[in-house]
């Protein structure tokens, strides 16, 4: 059976010398770095060389270099133990509308003790407007947290400029590059954001890993709290094995990163100019330049996203309709609400998110199943009979033309596993 994997934003594979560098801390060397003998030796060293190679990755001291579980963590750890860290400086916060859930949810939290925050809207392409987050910006604010690129529609925020305006304001700045680290070079001294995370499974290397970069001399309260692991700032024995995958892979991607893009560009190139030709009504998202390589975004009008995942999936092709996070919501994408889509547009979203193993194959085969699914699913949508028929397709759709730019994400009852 065909396999085409164009969900890179969920999960990469893991590259064979990240396995290979691994295993032996599955195996024999299962010492507790902590320790003090020599079970425990290999381990801690091999720790502390993931930390070199994951600092040298995006251009950081090594001591900046905080391990966590996941981006989540990582984000978790951001907002709030900067928030905690920083209270006695103000209590304000500011975050996108297009903002992971693991940044989301935390302001919610923070709220309850004591913080406040403002939700910054995004213009129609996912732009943070510099000149709003200059007004956002009060004398209690005390953290801004902004993606560097968002995963569901690829847009790259103009984050150093965003940095600098926080700076000028003695605020400090986080970043979520977990969509962007693996796709595009990232250097965090050149960006000079205090706080900035991500996780192995974006390049190559196993789930289970990740890191908060923390700027030197800015403090954390952990959110995880008991032995000193991490300096004191995440407590608990260390994923060894995961940790040593992430480090290996970081070095590899490093050096293959511009090679590996350029590649995936060229494909998703294929796709962007090929498809309009072969399917009409589609409407692409994201900005169509300041955007990832490899990232394509769009909405089918007229196609139920679920629906279209699982058709493509009979065909062998694994792709996704938003966050993998929130893929059993069955809402619409709190993004695609933030760019002003109507419900009924941002309910037909795909996401295709190439790899460095994608093959001009792939691209041919998706180019010519696609459009024979497309045709199917819309021969059963009654907007899609309107639209023949030369109706309105969205006349009498209630809440057609509501977007919610700039409000509050919806509640996040019934929101599937992350
Ligand atoms: N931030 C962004 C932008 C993401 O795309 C994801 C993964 N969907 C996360 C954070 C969470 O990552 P993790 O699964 O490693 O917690």
């Amino acid at each position: 059976m065909t396999r085409i994997y164009f969900d890179h934003a969920a999960a990469t594979p893991v590259l064979p010398e990240a396995l290979e560098a691994m295993v032996p801390f599955l195996k024999d060397e299962f010492g507790n770095p902590q320790s003090f003998h020599q079970f425990s030796r290999k381990a801690k060293q091999a720790i502390e060389q993931a930390r070199h190679q994951v600092a040298r990755f995006i251009n950081a001291p090594a001591e900046s270099i905080i391990f966590t579980a996941s981006a989540s963590e990582s984000n978790n750890l951001a907002l709030k133990g900067f928030a905690l860290a920083n209270k006695s400086r103000g209590n304000h916060i500011v975050v996108s509308a297009i903002e992971h859930f693991s940044v989301l949810e935390p302001v919610k939290t923070l709220k309850r003790l004591g913080f406040d925050y403002t939700i910054l809207p995004v213009d129609q392409y996912g732009l943070v407007d510099i000149e709003q987050l200059k007004r956002a910006l009060r004398p209690e604010t005390i953290l801004v947290s902004i993606m560097h690129a968002n995963n569901e529609i690829g847009t790259i925020e103009p984050l150093k400029e965003i940095v600098a305006v926080c700076h000028e304001k003695n605020v400090l700045i986080h970043s979520d590059g977990t969509a962007a680290v693996g796709r595009i070079p990232v250097d965090v001294t050149e960006l000079g954001v205090d706080a900035y995370s991500f996780s192995a499974q974006s390049f190559y290397g196993p789930k289970g890993a990740a890191t908060l970069y923390l700027k030197p001399g800015k403090r954390i309260v952990p959110l995880i709290e008991g032995g000193i692991q991490e300096k004191g700032r995440r407590a608990g024995t260390e994923n060894v094995p995961a940790i040593v995958g992430m480090g290996k892979a970081a070095e590899i991607c490093l050096k293959q990163i511009d090679q590996w893009s350029e590649k995936m560009q060229a494909l998703a190139r294929r796709i962007v100019d090929e498809l309009p030709k072969r399917v009409e009504r589609l409407v692409f998202t994201g900005h169509p330049e300041k955007r990832l390589p490899g990232h394509i975004s769009l909405c089918v009008e007229f196609v139920e996203g679920e629906a279209m995942l699982l058709s493509l999936d009979d065909q062998g092709i694994a792709a996704a309709s938003g966050s993998a996070c929130t893929a059993r919501s069955l809402k619409a994408s709190h993004v695609l609400l933030a760019i002003g889509l109507p419900h009924a547009v941002a309910q037909s979203s795909l996401v295709l998110t190439l790899g460095k193993d994608n093959t001009d194959a792939d691209v041919d085969y998706f180019l010519t199943q696609f459009p024979t699914i497309v045709e199917r699913l819309r021969s059963f949508s009654p907007l899609y009979a309107r639209y023949i028929k030369g109706e309105d397709p969205y006349q009498f759709k209630p809440g057609a033309d509501e977007h919610q730019t700039g409000h509050e994400p919806e509640n996040r009852e019934n929101i599937g596993e992350g």
